[in-house]
């Protein structure tokens, strides 16, 4: 199996856990993978874009007893970031558990008088957000661009 996260030198996207720089190859990825520096699954990718942390997510399934850590890998790269960004695109599958994660997420932002905006949702998730009422929590955009433009 190839590793679609090839390590590279000055790319934009970052391993949460050594902060090495990834390549998403291809773009729309469909599994996730290792790090190529550190080894650990990498389920989300890193990146600063015009003052705003983007949080890409990759299809890891957020279930089981990792998830927790997940969910911790996850809010620590979000800390520091005033404006932030997740991305959505990479995934079809949208978990209770990571609609789990996000409420909390969502409430910790709110604590912090921070905000965060969604992009990339498929049409799938989408409706499992509309269900949630999660729509009413977050601000939601079509991409990346338009998120980060909304600031
Ligand atoms: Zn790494």
């Amino acid at each position: 199996m190839d590793a679609f996260a090839r390590a590279a030198e000055g790319a934009p996207e970052h391993c949460p856990a050594c902060g090495g720089g990834v390549v998403l190859d291809p773009p729309d990825a469909a599994a996730d993978g290792p790090c190529p520096h550190c080894g650990n699954l990498l389920w989300f990718v890193r990146k600063c874009s015009d003052g705003a942390v983007v949080l890409t997510f990759l299809p890891g399934l957020m279930a089981g007893e990792e998830a927790m850590d997940k969910v911790d890998q996850v809010r620590a790269a979000a800390a520091s970031a005033d404006r932030l960004v997740l991305n959505l695109s990479h995934m079809r599958f949208i978990s209770s558990m990571f609609l789990g994660m996000l409420v909390v997420m969502h409430r910790e932002l709110l604590a912090a008088n921070r905000t965060a905006r969604l992009c990339g949702l498929h049409a799938d998730a989408m409706e499992v957000f509309r269900v949630n009422q999660l729509e009413r929590l977050f601000e939601i955009h079509e991409d990346e661009r338009a998120a980060l433009s909304s600031f």
